[in-house]
């Protein structure tokens, strides 16, 4: 992410920073994305739109139920004091269903995740329940979306 897009701030604690590179910054975007706004990289805003509007014809008791957390937030990955979040990146989001975040580390996931996240992977988005401590409010734009944009920005 760095060597793509530069660093979002030149330090990052736990809770959310702003993001202080001027390139970057000139490329968050605030929209809405169905259900709820975002802020975000302006081409992880547009796609995570087209997510949503798959989920909407898709999986609509889902998508009534979806609220998001936070996409832009410049910080460390939880529970590390050395790896940046991608959400400094604006190209991730933690979602909640009615209200309620899947808790992370604890093994389970919340069902209506599991019914959004093949739709989530199809646009080239990954899904936190399989990294290696279980986030399953998490998605993130994959590698070849970040290449793409990187290659357009
Ligand atoms: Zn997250």
């Amino acid at each position: 992410m760095q060597a793509k897009f530069g660093a979002p701030r030149s330090s990052y604690a736990r809770d959310c920073q702003p993001v202080t590179n001027e390139r970057l910054r000139k490329m968050m975007v605030t929209a809405s994305v169905g259900p709820f706004n975002v802020t975000g990289l302006s081409p992880a805003v547009a796609s995570l739109g087209g997510v949503m509007a798959e989920v909407k014809r898709a999986q609509p008791a889902v998508y009534q139920a979806l609220g998001s957390a936070g996409m832009l937030c410049c910080r460390f990955q939880r529970g590390s004091t050395s790896a940046i979040s991608n959400h400094s990146w604006g190209t991730a989001i933690d979602l909640t269903l009615n209200n309620v975040l899947d808790r992370r580390g604890d093994g389970n996931v919340q069902y209506g995740l599991t019914l959004i996240a093949p739709i989530f992977n199809r646009f080239g988005w990954y899904w936190g329940a399989k990294f290696k401590i279980e986030d399953s409010m998490h998605f993130e734009a994959g590698r070849s979306l970040m290449d793409t944009w990187a290659g357009t920005a």
